[in-house]
């Protein structure tokens, strides 16, 4: 419930659980309250909550349930993800015997609902390590004061996560999110089904898609502007026995030369940032992803395959069709739709939380 529908709220502290009720004073039951942010009250439940460490334990021994019927394949997934496990403000991820956690809003952060995190986490995994990273940004915008990244439980800070049978580095100092991008985990999977011959990964990051590609294509491109990430990607290489050429660049300007130079692919990754950020640049967005899809799907040959990726929730699947349609007209190209993919099924959609879905996947088939 946003700040602007809070009639009033008195006497609540920053990051309380409250009882919310409507102006005639019928319950809605239970949120957590933050003083800071345009949500005000998350929901938490219908009925009252008199003590909230407690339903985050049961909450976490829930989600892992849910993981334990739904994942496959890996020992890299996602063990509660905010709103669509009923803990909204969390984000618990699993990297082999490694924890990574986010804690976002003021509830989150207190002490207790810390320590019965800790407490249910390690009495249900027993990892070796939790690490909790930090985005300063965020507490900052949720008034809390700020905090530096790092081990909150033990002292292993690197480790080896498996994904569909590719190995990949884990270091709880680097790269974005969590670490890795374990929403894409099963669209890896699907892409490896339909990839061959020669494979360009664009935004690839440390290499999911390229090296789940290097299975059945003899010859994979993996492109990204950060160095780092490619650093790593070069390890993750390295570690499956697989040989990537990383290539350094602007995506926008390395497959605005490569079309204009002629270049051919049988497989295209797209996998870009979100570039609508929120709602107002949406018109920005869509033209960035015209323009990515219109020079890929120009290099691509006859039979080839497109993965494209959108993971903007304010692009919705009818937007993104509707610009990878437009596209493929430009580029005189028709396109057949073989799969169409959303996130992992450890990072849950609520049917009736829209905002829980993000993730946009198309695997096309193109002919001339
Ligand atoms: N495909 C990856 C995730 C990609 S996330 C995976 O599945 O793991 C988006 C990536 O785009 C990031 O690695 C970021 O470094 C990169 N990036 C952002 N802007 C870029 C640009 N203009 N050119 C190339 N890479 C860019």
């Amino acid at each position: 419930m946003y700040r602007s529908d809070v009639l009033s709220a008195t006497n609540v502290a920053p990051g309380a659980v409250v009882p919310v009720t409507d102006e005639r004073g019928r319950s809605f039951g239970a949120a957590l309250y933050s003083s800071s942010s345009q949500i005000a009250l998350r929901m938490i439940s219908t009925g009252p909550v008199p003590d909230f460490p407690s339903l985050l334990r049961e909450r976490v021994r829930n989600a892992l349930v849910y993981r334990e019927q739904l994942v496959r394949d890996t020992d890299a997934y996602r063990i509660v993800f905010s709103e669509a496990d009923f803990l909204p403000g969390l984000i618990v991820d699993r990297y082999n015997d490694i924890l990574s956690l986010q804690i976002l809003t003021q509830a989150m952060d207190s002490n207790p609902v810390r320590d019965a995190l800790l407490a249910e986490l390690t009495q249900q995994l027993k990892p070796a390590a939790v690490a909790e990273r930090v985005d300063a940004h965020i507490r900052e915008l949720e008034q809390l004061p700020p905090r530096e990244s790092g081990l909150l439980l033990g002292d292993k800070t690197t480790t080896i996560f498996t994904m569909n049978g590719v190995r990949f580095h884990f270091d709880i100092r680097e790269g974005q999110k969590t670490g890795a991008f374990l929403d894409q985990r099963e669209n890896y999977a699907a892409a490896a089904l339909y990839a061959h011959g020669e494979a360009l990964d664009v935004f690839c990051y440390q290499g999911a898609f390229a090296l789940h590609l290097a299975k059945s294509c003899p010859q994979v491109t993996g492109v990204d502007s950060s160095r780092p990430a490619l650093e790593v990607a070069d390890k993750n290489a390295l570690l499956n026995q697989r040989e990537v050429e990383w290539i350094e660049a602007n995506a926008f300007d390395l497959l605005k030369d490569y079309s204009a130079a002629g270049k051919q692919y049988h497989t295209i990754v797209l996998d870009p940032p979100a570039f609508a950020k929120t709602r107002k640049n949406l018109e920005t967005a869509l033209r960035g992803y015209k323009e990515l899809n219109l020079r890929a799907l120009k290099m691509l040959r006859p039979g080839g395959i497109l993965v494209t990726c959108s993971c903007s929730y304010h692009v919705s699947e009818t937007e993104f069709l509707e610009v990878v349609t437009d596209a493929a007209r430009d580029a005189h190209k028709t396109l057949r739709l073989l799969d169409k993919r959303t996130q992992a099924k450890d990072h849950p959609t609520l049917v009736n939380v829209p905002e829980t879905s993000y993730l946009k996947c198309l695997i096309c088939h193109v002919s001339a």
